[in-house]
């Protein structure tokens, strides 16, 4: 038995699993993470024991343990080193954090990366050897998998996507900088834009199905123009990385064919032709449990390494 962690921004999420993949348990409840990170590991091992317990097997008997987490890592001290102003989740050992709650070692990565690995071993991205995976939430991160590998950089910070600059945008984003794509292209945005509006059919919230709102065609068009403003910075990751795919994740991502529009049609329009006929495209098969079963897969891992 493993066992997946994920922690989003606004959830948590755990999935106990056999060495195989097959999913025996899951559980998820939104938490207000940014702020709270011991709440949040706390309600999380929580879940983990209760989870395991309702099988009525020891803790003992889970062979490895990965968890998810929104927020970069730095390779060379394994610690977390979040953007903006969250200072319960500034220089956190995660992995030793939850590994004291749970009583078991746990393996510890950023939610975009798990989310590459969840799609590669389960979803969208089986065989693929150079793809990008983009978690498009309230923020907007990338785990990259380049010539089989996943990619970090050089301490840990590679993929962060959405602290790209866009040419005209001024909005103050939470990393402190003016006009970065998430200030744009959002969960967040995409809210407030509804908001604005006022219209009865565009009462999204989180935990609401932005895929049902999205059949509203006000909506289509403000997904759909998140998706341009995306695929414009993808556009520009194709023309530099090549990649066979680009798979979609996250409540934006996975919104459906507005934003997969918005994204292709920018991307043809701007990614060196050769790179944009060379890029499929593609919606996170595992839809919002991309990075839970990347954590599962990381999970398998770690227990096939233990053994
Ligand atoms: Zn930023």
């Amino acid at each position: 038995m493993v066992v997946g962690i994920d922690i989003g921004h606004t959830h948590i999420a755990v999935a106990v699993a056999r060495t195989d993949g097959q999913v025996l348990a899951e559980g998820r409840e939104a938490f207000d993470v940014d702020d709270r990170s011991g709440a949040a590991l706390d309600a999380a091992a929580q879940l983990v024991q209760s989870l395991v317990g309702d099988r009525d097997l020891p803790m003992t008997d889970v062979l490895g343990i990965a968890a998810g987490i929104p927020c970069p890592l730095d390779l060379t001290t394994g610690r977390t080193c979040p953007l903006g102003d969250h200072p319960t989740w500034a220089g956190l050992d995660a992995g030793e954090e939850l590994a004291r709650r749970i009583g078991r070692p746990v393996h510890v990565n950023n939610d975009a990366e798990m989310g590459a690995h969840g799609e590669r071993r389960f979803g969208a991205a089986r065989g693929c050897r150079d793809f990008i995976y983009v978690k498009a939430s309230h923020g907007i991160g990338a785990g990259l998998v380049l010539n089989g590998e996943v990619y970090r950089g050089a301490t840990g910070a590679a993929g962060e996507i959405g602290h790209v600059q866009l040419a005209g945008a001024r909005g103050l984003c939470r990393c402190g900088n003016l006009g970065c794509l998430e200030t744009v292209a959002s969960i967040t945005e995409v809210q407030r834009e509804f908001d604005e509006l006022r219209l009865p059919g565009l009462a999204y919230r989180a935990g609401g199905s932005l895929a049902a709102i999205s059949v509203n065609p006000v909506a289509a068009r403000i997904i759909t123009e998140s998706g341009r403003v995306l695929g414009r910075v993808l556009a520009d990751l194709c023309t530099f990385l090549n990649p066979a795919a680009i798979v979609l994740g996250g409540e934006l991502g996975t919104s459906g064919q507005p934003l997969l529009s918005g994204v292709q049609e920018s991307i043809h329009r701007y990614a060196l032709s050769p790179t944009a006929h060379a890029v499929d495209i593609r919606i996170a098969q595992l839809g919002l449990r991309s990075e839970l079963m990347g954590a599962v897969a990381q999970a398998i891992q770690q227990a096939l390494i233990r053994a």
